[in-house]
């Protein structure tokens, strides 16, 4: 897999682990000439620094971590952790390969800040292991560490139109989260163009790529660009890429003429002064194919949102194709950050990391510290995790009810989550300052993607109890890592879990399903699962074990891709 950055990253998403540094000077410098940078190989080096001093999950010496370690537990050194593919043995090459482009704004684990750098990795990958050639283009962001990629090399320099000029400083210094987009889709297919590139497929994503197809279709394909064919994946719809007219016209097109309803004017501003485009809208009239990440997320946004009547005009081309996650990145028998390595067949190394995190939270009475065995507490009391962007879409309401729930039945919760603004992160702090110096909760406000993988390891439970929810991974991951999944029903997570007591679904259980957004349907939930775990242990392991055994890999979903890539390839 071939991995482009383009080295114009004045681009504003708050990626992690790295923190950004955005600002006129980087901009100016940043904008000179666009580099494309490629590695031959994606072979990311995940973890930081050499082999290290966590301890292998064989080995018995586990250092056991406090909270009172000068180095957190989860900040710790980590074993480099090779994700390159490993091809496995039942997967067999595709008999029609494609090449296909992947132009997105995040990757993961380099640029990521939810599920769509997951699943760009994750779709990328499984493509490649059926025979096809992918490249991934991303911007080349502040944050993103280049000492984490392998092989990274300069392969062209070249200049892109923004604005009336070719290349040198676009911005002129100014800094605009979704003109650097803009620029990024130019910038894209003027690469396409320079390098004689043309993939089967260009495969977009989000608003801020929803302005390649336009550009595509009303430029480059009147250029040199006769082959590629576009697929769109919207993985959320909350963020539509409001652009004004004269924005768009910066790169180089006509802004006015996607003024229409049929085209790409958001309708909730006709009469306005100005009106305003969505990119989003535009990428989906523009796009062959278009593809969100559930089947009951898509059926949601035919009913309901400015976008529904969209995408009903494009019925016949929009597809609901349910994420997968990358059992590389995400198998808890390899997983470099887990003090013990585990799978359902070998589930023991799960009681060792969540003891492991009980003892770095500080979640162990100091009574119980005196061995390494693992403590009373870690068999009988039940750990839930949420690790979640903490905005009002994951239902952060229901967040702070279970918080206070699970305290009231005795057991244990922590929550990773970053906070999308200074008042929910204030909000968050004063529950966090209330919390955790007690007994039970842990209120984590950053993001740590070493930390999460520790998080869903030693959990029992994972909770997702979104408002809406267009797939979520973290379901899916934390069934893998054996914690059972309790959400709420909407979207991929109604696709992906069934509830326990619902006797029509019983061969597929496999968690807790509410649907109310109030608390006492949450609660419910919670009670259902508490005492599942602690009145019936041994159907508990056994749900824990078949969590595990779950396929959510790319394997079925990226067959569903492909066939969507077929039915719209040309051949010339
Ligand atoms: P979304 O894309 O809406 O954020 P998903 O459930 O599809 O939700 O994907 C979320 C991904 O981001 C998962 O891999 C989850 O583990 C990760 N994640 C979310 N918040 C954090 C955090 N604070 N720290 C580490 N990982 C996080």
């Amino acid at each position: 897999m071939i991995m482009m950055i383009m080295e114009c990253s004045l681009l504003g998403k708050n990626y992690q682990p790295c923190s950004l540094n955005i600002g006129k000077e980087v901009a100016n410098k940043k904008f000179h000439s666009l580099n494309f940078r490629a590695t031959t190989h994606l072979s990311l080096e995940v973890g930081f620094g050499k082999q290290g001093s966590l301890a292998n999950s064989a080995s018995a010496k586990l250092v056991w971590p406090s909270p009172n370690d000068e180095i957190q537990f989860w900040e710790r050194d980590f074993p480099s952790w090779n994700v390159t593919p490993q091809v496995p043995g039942n997967i067999q090459n595709d008999s029609d390969l494609m090449h296909i482009i992947h132009v997105t704004p995040e990757m993961a684990p380099i640029a990521k800040v939810g599920g769509l750098g997951d699943v760009v990795t994750g779709l990328a990958r499984a493509c490649l292991s059926r025979g096809h050639t992918v490249y991934i283009m991303l911007p080349f962001y502040e944050c993103i560490q280049k000492q984490h990629i392998n092989d990274l090399a300069l392969l062209i320099t070249f200049n892109a139109y923004h604005d009336g000029n070719w290349g040198q400083s676009v911005y002129g210094g100014a800094y605009n989260e979704l003109e650097a987009y803009l620029f990024f889709n130019r910038a894209s297919l003027e690469w396409m163009q320079v390098t004689g590139t043309q993939p089967d497929i260009i495969h977009v994503h989000e608003w801020q790529t929803g302005a390649l197809p336009l550009l595509y279709w009303d430029m480059y394909h009147n250029l040199s660009l006769k082959k590629p064919r576009i697929v769109l994946t919207i993985h959320n719809m909350e963020h539509y890429g409001e652009c004004r007219i004269e924005q768009l016209s910066k790169s180089g097109v006509d802004g006015s003429i996607y003024a229409t309803e049929d085209k790409a004017i958001d309708e909730r501003t006709i009469g306005h002064n100005p009106e305003r485009l969505s990119l989003l809208k535009g990428g989906i009239v523009y796009s062959n194919a278009v593809v969100t990440v559930s089947p009951t997320y898509l059926n949601e946004t035919l009913c309901s949102g400015w976008l529904s009547s969209t995408l009903i005009r494009n019925r016949d081309k929009y597809f609901g194709v349910l994420n997968g996650i990358d059992t590389a990145m995400w198998n808890p028998a390899t997983d470099a950050f887990l003090p013990a390595k585990f799978h359902a067949q070998k589930p023991e190394g799960k009681s060792s990391c969540k003891y492991y995190v009980q003892r770095g939270l500080g979640l162990v009475s100091t009574d119980t510290l005196a061995g390494p065995h693992v403590s009373d507490i870690t068999d009988r009391v039940p750990l839930v995790v949420c690790i979640s962007r903490l905005v009002a879409q994951k239902g952060l309401h229901l967040i702070t009810s279970a918080i206070k729930h699970v305290e009231e039945l005795g057991g244990q919760m922590v929550v990773l989550g970053k906070a999308s603004d200074g008042r929910l992160e204030r909000e968050f702090e004063g529950l966090a300052n209330l919390h955790n110096q007690g007994p039970s909760i842990r209120i984590l406000l950053m993001y740590s993607e070493e930390l999460s993988h520790m998080l869903y390891a030693a959990a029992d439970m994972v909770l997702v109890p979104s408002i809406y929810e267009p797939c979520g991974l973290a379901q899916m991951i934390g069934m893998r890592y054996g914690a059972v999944p309790i959400v709420r029903k909407t979207g991929g997570l109604a696709d992906t879990v069934f509830d326990m007591d619902d006797q029509s679904n019983h061969e597929i259980s496999n968690g807790f399903v509410f649907e109310g957004i109030d608390e006492g349907s949450l609660n419910w939930a919670l009670d259902r699962a508490f005492a599942y775990y602690r009145e019936k242990a041994d159907e508990w392991n056994s749900i824990v074990e078949r969590v595990m055994e779950i396929d959510n890999s790319w394997n079925n979903s990226a067959g569903k891709y492909i066939e969507i890539y077929q039915s719209v390839r040309v051949r010339l």
